[in-house]
């Protein structure tokens, strides 16, 4: 029994470790680690439970562990649909957990029947957690993502398993039978089994919190918190030449913003980021670019491999227009907002990206000369007649 006991301090403990390390990890998180340490935290208790508490009549050891299990199930549950951003399904989620509560206390209060209460108790947490497994599974992209899912539906697995075993091997009127199964080697594998899994599955979340901290790390290098968009920074990172691809051909599109000096002077700083926000967002809906960056105050800069001039032209002419169209009346700025594009595309001789950005540079220069509210394309004169200009009125 030596192997038994130890194991009954070690699993808690090893527990309650990752619980505290995920509660600490939470302020890096999307929200999720807060919901994994608590969760891991009352799982520890419920384990510790029956070394700490041995000295309590058996059926209060049982209410209390149950309660405990059921807690940190909703819990991981809610860690879960946190992490995909789906709903909580909070209310189905706890009801049904207060009603197998309900009949497990049942089995253990009134009817005093261990079986029963270890198939419903183990059950009901299984299908707890599989209500979120099945509220996110088609969210998970990426592979840490993949990952939680397939661990966290192992645990439902293993906990069904276990339940099945149980049935299986025991019979509903005889408690020798029952005793025999619990003190047996066979059930203590499966608990060993089953913290084996609730192991890995601590290793999941934390792969999964540590490659959130980095990727905050990244993104607050790489990205421009007002907008979303890339930086200075993140854009040369994106470039399929900087990722280690050939350099290939595309057009190079430069936006500014018209005028905006005056947008901030009449209408306040405030209303002028909603229009630089609202700038990016047409400029994320019309061009299909793997890389779109905002370099600095109000003026936008993207990259469009594959894409040509004529096709690009088109584009930027649709986000022209698209920008020009949008009404700014929500933040108190009365009147329309243009901008100015310039469109150039890679040419045999370049030898980066920024070539072709210092000739769409030059083409948005030309388009402000030529008053501002246009697209210039490289090797296109500006278009003749200025276009209708109705900046701020
Ligand atoms: P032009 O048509 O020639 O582009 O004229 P402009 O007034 O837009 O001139 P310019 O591009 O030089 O103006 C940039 C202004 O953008 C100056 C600066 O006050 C403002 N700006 C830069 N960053 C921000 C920002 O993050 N928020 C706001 N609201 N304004 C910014
Ligand atoms: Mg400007
Ligand atoms: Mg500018």
């Amino acid at each position: 029994m030596e192997q038994t006991d130890n194991f009954a301090y070690l699993l808690p403990f090893i527990f309650l470790v990752f619980g505290t390390i995920f509660l600490i990890a939470d302020r890096w998180s999307d929200g999720s680690a807060r919901y994994w340490g608590l969760g891991y935290v009352l799982s520890s208790f419920g384990f510790a439970f029956p070394v700490i508490g041995f000295a309590l009549p058996f059926w209060v050891q049982a209410v209390v562990a149950n309660a405990l299990f059921f807690s940190a199930f909703l819990l991981y549950g809610q860690a879960l649909l946190v992490r995909f951003k789906r709903p909580r399904l909070l209310v189905a989620r706890l009801s049904f957990a207060l009603v197998a509560f309900a009949v497990t206390c049942w089995f253990i209060l009134i009817e005093e029947n261990l079986r029963s209460q270890l198939a419903v108790g183990d059950s009901s947490l299984a299908i707890l957690l599989a209500i979120s497994i099945i509220a996110v599974r088609r969210s998970a992209r990426s592979l840490i993502d993949r990952m939680l899912v397939v661990i966290t539906s192992l645990v439902v697995i293993e906990t069904t398993a276990r339940v099945v075993v149980l049935l299986a091997s025991t019979s509903a009127d005889s408690f020798e039978s029952l005793d025999q199964f619990l003190s047996s080697e066979y059930a203590f594998l499966m608990q060993v089994a089953a913290s084996l899994v609730g192991f890995v599955m601590a290793l999941t979340v934390l792969g999964s919190v540590v490659s959130d901290v980095i990727t905050g790390h990244r993104d607050a290098a790489e990205r421009d918190p007002l907008t979303g968009l890339f930086n200075r920074r993140g854009f040369e990172q994106a470039l399929p030449e900087t990722l280690g691809g050939n350099f290939p051909a595309g057009a190079v599109i430069v936006g500014d913003i018209d005028h905006f000096k005056q947008v901030n002077d009449r209408f306040g700083h405030a209303a002028g980021d909603h229009v630089i926000i609202g700038f990016a967002q047409i400029l994320r809906a019309n061009l299909r670019s793997v890389a779109i960056a905002r370099f600095g105050g109000e003026e936008f800069v993207s990259f469009l491999p594959g894409i040509g001039r004529a096709e690009a032209a088109e584009m930027v002419e649709k986000a022209r227009l698209g920008f020009a169209a949008m009404s700014w009346r929500d933040h108190g700025i009365d009147g329309t907002i243009t901008a100015s594009f310039g469109v150039s595309v890679t040419a045999p001789g370049d030898h980066s990206v920024h070539d072709a950005l210092g000739r769409a540079d030059a083409c948005l220069y030309m388009a402000k000369n030529a008053g501002r509210n246009r697209v210039v394309t490289e090797g296109q004169r500006p278009p003749e007649g200025p276009p209708p200009l109705r900046i701020v009125s």
